[in-house]
């Protein structure tokens, strides 16, 4: 018994500690600033009102307590929030939860917003016994979300908020002007119609499966320009904003146009891929190295051109090491090349493969970025083409020799028979001699050229020099042409007086060459001038004729061997071989000196030797 009121004593302590703490908490929440609290009678009479001790409190209890509550100053100032709060009342006391948003303006310079909520309260019958009221002032949450979109709109980005179902709910004014349509058009799932017509699935599905799931949602997705009707490539992100308890109270998103970035994405993955392709597909061989001669990148064409594995190529093997010495300087020239124009010049070279075979290959190289100095070289194996070279070299040597001793011998031959017929007194065939010597002569000078242009590929092309007087050598070569050529004058013009140290008979063919090309490529003309002249350190000899001239891009490669400018071979059937100029060079780059053209097509030309006074 003793036992039962002691438990029952110690029930109705804790009973009372409860009501206590509660009545705490009540007065506590009636007497926050944020949040004003009231009972209601069903029918809308004040009943209690909590304390509002901050200064704004727009609620006065004495004045209110007995009297509707909806008659209030802060209401009366207007019938329709007034209606409102009735309506809220009559709801409320027919026993729902009601939840409304309010805005009161009672004076110019008072303004608030409030979350007004209306509680029915049931007695043991579950009929409404009273209402409490709960006023929450949002003033300021309000004033914030506005800033917020203020923001928001002035972001470059789309935005763009979403309920918790999917739906849009919000969108910037940047996604209103970019997509070109009004809110509503945009407002719930709308917006996947603005979306091009390929991604609109994938987006569907993956936004359904973020909302389900709560996953951040994440997606490249080409959004249509409203205006220009073109699509752009946007990423487009949301976020899910949760409450304290965890549920998503809405999604925050951003559309960020990555178009630009995506196509220079695209661009650099094809040309990636397009190099890829051309890197394996091995016709020449590929690799990348720095200047200290380390490699990184070979491909399969050039681990066989070498003969080491990849392996090899990309530890131990040193580009210098595969380099024989007399190609050093020809590299440390590309590396100037690559520094400074960031392109190495294609140029000729033998590499030393494993089993010490030389490999000849044309290698071109070109630096791969400004910021890193690792260059990319292509090589193209040119054993075959160097080998047939070699074999049209010694072809030509074999051929020429052989032609020469039956050409000295005819020649011989032909002078005796002249010879013998002017000493028997028969003329009828003078002119079929005089022909046919000429025939000879100029098969000889081919046979001849040949011959040079071999010699000077095999090395073997030799010079006798002896201290000479420039001037001679031209003048004899003019006077012996002019003793054969009964179509122009050969003019010389002046003189230069200047000694040098050469190989006479070189020099003639130079001044031979330049003299009857200036004749056989200006068959209407009459004349060729010739110049001399000495500066300090040169002389300069100009040949000047007033023949076909020669168009600008066969200027150059005339000096090559067997070039020949297509227009003189093929319109105009002048005889050669293209070997003169060559071989000229050739002379002219032993002394050190050049040699040039000038020339307007149809106006003629006029080629310029200049040698050094110094000469050896
Ligand atoms: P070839 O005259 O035997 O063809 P060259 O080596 O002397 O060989 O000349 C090479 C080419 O240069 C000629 O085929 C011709 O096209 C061009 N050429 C040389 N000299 C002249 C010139 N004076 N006028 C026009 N074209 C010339």
């Amino acid at each position: 018994m003793l036992e039962r009121r002691l438990s029952t004593h110690r029930e109705q302590e804790q009973f009372q500690d409860a009501l206590f703490r509660i009545e705490q908490l009540r007065k506590n929440i009636l007497d926050s600033t944020y949040f004003n609290v009231a009972t209601l009678s069903p029918d809308g009479i004040l009943l209690e009102i909590g304390q509002t001790p901050s200064e704004d409190a727009w609620l006065q209890n004495d004045v209110l307590i007995g009297k509707p509550f909806v008659e209030a100053s802060w209401w009366s100032c207007s019938p329709v929030v007034q209606q409102q709060l009735r309506h809220a009342i009559q709801q409320a006391a027919g026993g729902e939860n009601v939840q409304i948003e309010i805005a009161i303006c009672p004076s110019e310079t008072f303004y608030r917003d409030i979350d007004v909520t209306i509680t029915p309260r049931f007695d043991a019958d579950h009929n409404v016994r009273y209402l409490t009221y709960g006023g929450r002032d949002i003033t300021q949450r309000r004033q914030a979300e506005e800033e917020i979109r203020v923001l928001v709109d002035a972001i470059p980005q789309l935005v763009w908020i979403a309920r918790p179902d999917g739906s849009h709910d919000y969108c910037n004014q940047q996604w209103y002007d970019y997509v070109g349509l009004a809110r509503e058009q945009t407002q719930g799932m709308a917006w996947i119609q603005s979306l091009h017509p390929e991604d609109q699935q994938n987006a569907l599905h993956t936004w359904q499966t973020a909302v389900q799931t709560g996953a951040i949602y994440e997606v490249e997705q080409r959004v249509r320009n409203g205006r220009t009707g073109e699509y752009r490539w946007f990423l487009v992100r949301g976020v899910p904003c949760r409450d304290a308890q965890g549920k998503i109270k809405n999604w925050f998103g951003t559309c960020t146009d990555v178009h630009d970035k995506k196509q220079m994405e695209e661009a650099l993955r094809l040309s990636e891929a397009r190099f890829k392709a051309l890197f394996d597909a091995n016709i020449i061989g590929i690799g990348l190295a720095d200047p200290q001669g380390r490699m990184y990148e070979v491909n399969e064409a050039l681990v066989q051109m070498f003969g080491y594995t990849r392996e090899e190529l990309l530890s131990n093997i040193h580009w210098d090491e595969i380099t024989p010495p007399e190609f050093r300087e020809r590299d440390l020239n590309t590396l100037r090349e690559l520094r400074e124009q960031g392109v190495g010049l294609p140029f000729e070279k033998e590499f030393v493969r494993k089993d010490g075979r030389r490999v000849p290959v044309v290698i071109g190289s070109a630096l791969l970025s400004e910021e890193s100095d690792i260059f990319i070289s292509f090589m193209m194996d040119v054993t075959d083409r160097k080998q047939l070279e070699q074999r049209k070299d010694e072809f030509i040597s074999i051929a020429s020799h052989e032609l020469k001793t039956p050409l000295t011998v005819l020649k011989l031959l032909l002078s005796r028979l002249s010879r013998k017929l002017v000493r028997e007194g028969i003329t009828e065939s003078e002119k079929e001699l005089v022909r046919m010597e000429a025939q000879v002569n100029t098969l000889t000078r081919l046979i001849n050229d040949l011959l040079d242009v071999s010699k000077i590929q095999l090395g073997k092309f030799d010079y006798i020099d002896e201290p000479l007087v420039f001037d001679t050598v031209v003048r004899e070569v003019v006077n012996t042409l002019q003793q054969i050529t009964t179509t122009h004058t050969l003019c010389l013009h002046s003189t230069s007086n200047c000694q040098i140290t050469a190989d006479a008979n070189r020099l003639e063919q130079v001044v031979t060459n330049l003299i009857s090309n200036a004749i056989k490529y200006s068959p209407q003309a009459d004349k060729v001038d010739i110049d001399l002249a000495a500066s300090e350190n040169s002389v300069l000899l100009k040949v000047r004729d007033y023949g076909v001239g020669i168009p600008r891009k066969y200027q150059k490669t005339i000096f090559d061997s067997f070039n020949r400018g297509t227009y003189t071979r093929k319109e105009r059937g002048f005889p050669g071989l293209g070997m003169g100029l060559y071989i000229s060079r050739e002379i002219v780059k032993q002394y050190g000196g050049s040699i040039s053209v000038e020339s307007e097509e149809g106006e003629g030309s006029t080629f310029a030797v200049s040698l050094p006074l110094l000469t050896k």
